[in-house]
């Protein structure tokens, strides 16, 4: 399970996250929406450690880095933690001289020291898992927006993360490309991987979230279910966000 107790972020002077704690429990699948600037991706890159909290705590199961204590975390200690997530970014971010193969196989054996062989069967798998067996051996030039993301939500998953994190992962995409990506995501959830997703997809936001969390001004405003928060929301800055984006 992932957990995050009383993280606060500054930029210099600029409060980003205000003390967010929340809970992602094995196999669920959490959603963070909110309006632009309202924190949600500084948060997930807390979370992965791309972003170091200026307090607080993070714990993926049983490993814990603690911020804002007498001693900094350990750089050993954010590698390590860092291992049990993998991100899949609104932008793909794949390495462009690398076929799809390679880029899945890329961070298994340079960070996690697995051996070819091994990197290359996961790396196989997880193509077949996200539809692109046939594009093995094709660069990212060579693929559709949707087709990409998919190699990146593959790599993402290569070093067998506990958590995987999603920054607007569609937001890129032509309309007609979106939702290739969200059936892949959609298939994660049902298999019971922990996850979570920045999106501005509401309606996939209700259909895969086991919680939605509503962030504003770098607080958590609101969170439930999603009929609860999309349906019976009670706070009025929630309202006023899911009237403005139907
Ligand atoms: P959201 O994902 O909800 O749009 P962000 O987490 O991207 O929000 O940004 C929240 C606030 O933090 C914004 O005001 C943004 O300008 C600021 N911010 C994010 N990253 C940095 C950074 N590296 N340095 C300074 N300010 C940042």
């Amino acid at each position: 399970m992932l957990a995050m107790t009383d993280v606060h972020k500054s930029f210099g002077t600029l409060q980003v996250l205000r003390g967010i704690s929340m809970e992602v429990p094995s196999g669920r699948t959490t959603v963070l929406i909110g309006p632009s600037g309202s924190g949600k991706t500084t948060l997930l890159r807390c979370i992965n450690l791309l972003e170091m909290p200026t307090s607080g705590k993070v714990r993926i199961e049983n490993k814990e880095v603690v911020f804002g204590g007498d001693a900094p975390p350990r750089s050993g200690d954010i590698l390590a933690f860092r291992k049990q997530t993998g991100m899949v970014f609104q932008a793909y971010h794949l390495f462009p001289h690398m076929t799809a193969l390679e880029n899945i196989m890329e961070g298994p054996v340079t960070v996690l020291g697995r051996s070819r062989k091994e990197a290359r069967e996961r790396a196989e798998e997880l193509l077949a898992k996200v539809g692109l067996s046939d594009k093995r051996d094709s660069y990212p030039r060579q693929l559709s927006g949707g087709q990409q993301q998919r190699v990146g939500i593959a790599r993402a998953m290569a070093g067998d993360p506990a958590v995987l994190l999603f920054d607007e992962p569609t937001s890129a995409l032509d309309p007609e490309l979106v939702g290739e990506v969200l059936g892949v995501v959609r298939q994660l959830a049902k298999e019971g991987m922990t996850m979570v997703i920045v999106t501005h997809e509401m309606n996939f936001a209700r259909e895969v979230a086991d919680e939605v969390i509503f962030m504003d001004g770098g607080m958590v405003v609101e969170k439930g279910t999603p009929q609860e928060v999309f349906d019976r929301a009670s706070q009025e800055r929630t309202v006023r966000f899911l009237q403005r984006i139907r």
